[in-house]
C-alpha cells in the first residue's frame, strides 16, 4: 500500500478521515506509522496528497487529509481479456490497475471454462478490492470500470466496432506474422486470449471486427505476463 485509498464512508469531515481493517493493519504492521507520521491518501476517483496521522489505536487512525494533487493520467488502452483461470484472475486485476488500465472488458471464449465464471472473484466486492489494491499499489485513485461479457459472438459483433472506433485495434495472438506495435502515439484496444489461447475462428472474427492480431514473439507468455509485456511495450511512454 503506497498510498491508501479513500472512500466516501471513510471521511468524517472534509479533510478528516478514520481508517479501519485492512489499512489499519497496514500502518500498524507493514508502515509503523506513530501519531504525527504522514502517508500518501488519495480520494476514489478524486485527488491524492497527504494524511497526517492525528490519533492512532488498535481499532482505527484517524487523520486529516491534504488532497491538493492529481493521479497519474490513465493508459490509453481499452483491454479486452478472455476471463482467466481464477486464481491468476486476482492477480491480472490488481495488475490491470496498477498499470493504469481504466477499461476492462471480461469475455468468454471457447476456452474459458464455464466453472471461471462463477468465482467469487467476480462479485462487485472482490473487483472494488482487487483494483483497489492494485491503484494502492501504483499511487493511483481512478477506479477501472469492469465490464462483463458472456457470449463472445454478440459481443464481438455488436459492441466491439463501436469499442475499436478511432483506435489502433490489436490481438494478441502467438505465430502470427506482424509483431506488436511499440511506442503508440494514439488509444488502442488490445484483446488478450485464455490459457489455451484464441480459437482461428474467435481470432477471425476479432480481425473482421478490425482488430490486426499481433505477436511477442517466439516464447508463449502466461496470461499474467502477456498483460504487462504487452502494455508497456505498446505505451512505453505512458508508464
Ligand atoms: N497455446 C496458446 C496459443 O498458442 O494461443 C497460448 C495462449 S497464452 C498462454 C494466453 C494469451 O496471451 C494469448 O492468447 C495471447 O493473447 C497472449 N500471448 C502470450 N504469449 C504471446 C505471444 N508470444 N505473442 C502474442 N500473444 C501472446
Amino acid at each position: 500500500m503506497n498510498l491508501a485509498l479513500l472512500f466516501d464512508e471513510d471521511f468524517t469531515a472534509s479533510d478528516r478521515v478514520k481508517l479501519t481493517g485492512r489499512r489499519l493493519a497496514h500502518l500498524h504492521s507493514v508502515i509503523k506509522v506513530k501519531a504525527g507520521d504522514q502517508i500518501a491518501v488519495g480520494r476514489v476517483d478524486g485527488a491524492m496528497g497527504t494524511g497526517e496521522v492525528i490519533r492512532l489505536s488498535d481499532t482505527e487512525a484517524e487523520l486529516t487529509v491534504t488532497l491538493d494533487q492529481s493521479p497519474p493520467p490513465p493508459l490509453p488502452l481499452t483491454l479486452v481479456l478472455a476471463m482467466p483461470r481464477p486464481k491468476m484472475f486476482r492477480r491480472v486485476l490488481q495488475t490491470c490497475a496498477s498499470l493504469g488500465v481504466k477499461d476492462l472488458w471480461l469475455i468468454n471464449s471457447y476456452k474459458v471454462e464455464k466453472s471461471f465464471w462463477q468465482t467469487p472473484w467476480l462479485s462487485e466486492q472482490s473487483l472494488l478490492d482487487n483494483l483497489t489494491l492494485g491503484l494502492e499499489q501504483a499511487k493511483d485513485t481512478v477506479m477501472p470500470r469492469v465490464h462483463i461479457r458472456k457470449l463472445f459472438k454478440p459481443f464481438v459483433e455488436d459492441e466491439l466496432p463501436a469499442l475499436l472506433a478511432g483506435k489502433r485495434a490489436l490481438v494478441a495472438h502467438p505465430g502470427t506474422e506482424v509483431p506488436c506495435p511499440t511506442h503508440l502515439p494514439e488509444a488502442a484496444v488490445l484483446c488478450v486470449g485464455p490459457e489455451g489461447g484464441f480459437t482461428p475462428y474467435e481470432v477471425g472474427k476479432l480481425e473482421e471486427a478490425g482488430c490486426q492480431a499481433v505477436h511477442l514473439g517466439r516464447r508463449i507468455l502466461r496470461v499474467e505476463t502477456a498483460v504487462p509485456v504487452l502494455v508497456s511495450r505498446l505505451f512505453d511512454a505512458c508508464l
